[in-house]
């Protein structure tokens, strides 16, 4: 079976005139996707100049920008693995990443937060397997310039060694629960994930404007699977919605995907500025809870949006076909497909019947194979292969997924789960509620209690009799109905957009008198 390299230059053959746009707010730069792997196989026999080849580990840490692709090819052909870190990290993120992944060689921009961490790589003692830094641009003394990388021909050596079953990539998770864990795929497990998707290639072949950074698991595959399935993308340097419903309407884009924060951004600025988004056939939203009150303001737009399912160890285990009807895109999370497996599962890990709640546990072609440190492994698979996921969640009789919770998030009243995103998407059907987080708060009676914080409208207010009238009316069990409510500017949120709740159950805990999340 294939690589990622094989199946690039593979690519690249038959598929080489796809086109990747690079858009900022000033320009836009076209490449083809054969431009774009010849490029890959010159940093590919730069790296292995280098001493880099298989069996060691590349990081790369770069906004959206050609060079950034250029260097993912680049290490998949030179037969290494692929490191990619989240452009917005700064150095105390990245030395984690690159300590936990052992990291040969470290690919950076020179005009990038990461320039402190470059400054200071002289100084760490304590990275020893990091051999070199290459840097875009002004290369800073002791470090090698990307232009170096480019200077060793275009035909980078053969790698035997590499099979499908050799890593291919480590991914860091997002953080939102605690420190990222790198998550090791294979050859396989990320050509399975970058197989799915419904993209139409051919004389209607689609074109897919990406909202994420490529340095983020979602960005990755989207640009990945794009181009491995000949699909047209668009990207733009860093996350603008006026300039993403731009580009939507100047490339007729068909595809896009995002979290809920990006699909509610790109409504918002279709609505301000008038664009035209009808091109878009499908948007799938995921990663996050995505709210009742979000789907019908889509609906309403006249978008078809459906919501996903997965996690960074098992991408996209759960999505809704584009022909599943309404109800079943927007009110489950999906189903799975493309040889995927879900159960969910008791205290016991034994399965429950359909329609109960219980541990979401999965399995399939496009699961990760452990992390890169074996001792999160443990917590992680039962026997079967199966993945724990940490999700609440239930299966209808149809196969469709509906995501409760994360336990971690569960509240605990008194003996009783409360799903946080139950009471969420309540909230968030508050005319004057843009954004809301739910968390335990520590209460003396009950041991936890129901506490909200909400991010208004411009200008409003919420009290708590309100929240209160609220449950009233949407006829939910009263226990459910937040007994706290914080009104604050911001939410704390993981770089993926996805807030970090165990801060807000912290800041209760430490007013509480109670020690930290344990
Ligand atoms: P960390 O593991 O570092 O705390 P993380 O769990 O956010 O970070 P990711 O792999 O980025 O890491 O996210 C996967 C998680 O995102 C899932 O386990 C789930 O909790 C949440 N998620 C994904 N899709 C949905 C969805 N459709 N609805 C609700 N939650 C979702």
């Amino acid at each position: 079976s294939l690589t990622l390299a094989d199946t690039l230059v593979k690519a690249a053959r038959g598929l080489g005139d796809t086109r990747i746009v690079f858009a900022s707010e000033a320009d836009r730069r076209e490449f083809t996707l054969a431009e774009v792997v010849t490029r890959g196989q010159q940093v590919a026999c730069g790296l292995r100049a280098l001493g880099v080849g298989p069996g060691d580990v590349v990081a790369v840490q770069m906004p959206n920008r050609p060079e950034l692709l250029e260097a993912y090819f680049g290490i998949w052909l030179a037969g290494a693995t692929l490191v990619p870190v989240t452009h917005i990290y700064g150095p105390g993120e990245v030395r984690h990443i690159l300590r936990d992944s052992r990291a040969k060689l470290l690919i950076v921009p020179d005009r990038w937060r990461s320039i402190d961490f470059v400054e200071r790589i002289g100084q760490l003692g304590d990275l020893p397997d990091l051999a070199h830094v290459v840097v875009l641009g002004e290369a800073p003394e002791g470090t090698v310039p990307w232009k170096e990388l480019n200077a060793h021909g275009t035909v980078p050596p053969a790698t035997h060694e590499v099979g499908a079953d050799t890593v291919s990539a480590i991914i860091y998770t997002s953080g939102t629960t605690g420190v990222p864990k790198g998550v090791q795929h294979t050859h396989n497990t990320l050509l399975a994930e970058l197989r799915k998707g419904d993209a139409m290639t051919g004389p209607e072949r689609d074109t897919r404007m990406i909202p994420w950074p490529a340095g983020h698991v979602a960005g990755l595959l989207a640009l990945c699977g794009s181009i491995t399935a000949g699909t047209h993308t668009v990207v733009m340097d860093r996350w603008q919605p006026e300039l993403a419903v731009a580009l939507i309407e100047e490339y007729r884009c068909s595809l896009t995907s995002g979290t809920p924060l990006h699909v509610e951004a790109i409504l918002d600025a279709a609505a301000a500025t008038g664009r035209d988004i009808s091109s878009l056939r499908s948007i799938q939203v995921g990663g996050a809870n995505v709210t009742p009150s979000l789907i019908e303001r889509a609906d309403a737009a006249g978008t078809v949006v459906s919501r996903a399912y997965g996690s960074t160890e098992h991408p996209r285990s759960a999505t809704a076909p584009l022909d599943a009807t309404p109800q079943r895109r927007g009110r489950t999370d999906g189903r799975v497909r493309f040889g995927d497996e879900i159960r969910i599962v008791d205290e016991t890990f034994a399965p429950v019947p359909i329609g109960e709640v219980g541990e979401i546990v999965t399995r399939g072609p496009s699961q990760f194979v452990g992390y890169r440190d074996p001792t999160h492994d443990l917590a992680a698979f039962l026997p079967g292969g199966w993945y724990r996921t940490g999700d609440v969640g239930r299966l209808d009789a149809e196969g469709y997924l509906t995501v409760t919770d994360r336990i971690k998030d569960l509240i605990i009243r008194g003996g009783e789960n409360i799903s946080s995103k139950e009471v969420e998407d309540i909230l968030a059907t508050h005319p004057r509620v843009r954004h809301v987080s739910v968390v335990a708060a520590p209460d003396p009676h009950y041991g936890e209690a129901v506490a909200a914080f909400v991010v208004l409208s411009d200008g409003a207010e919420l009290d708590l009799d309100e929240v209160r009238a609220l449950f009233a009316r949407s006829g939910v069990a009263p226990q459910k109905a937040p007994t706290r409510l914080e009104v604050v500017d911001d939410l704390p949120r993981a770089p993926s957009g996805k807030v970090r709740k165990f801060e807000l159950r912290d800041r209760l805990r430490a007013e509480a008198g109670a020690p930290a999340t344990p």
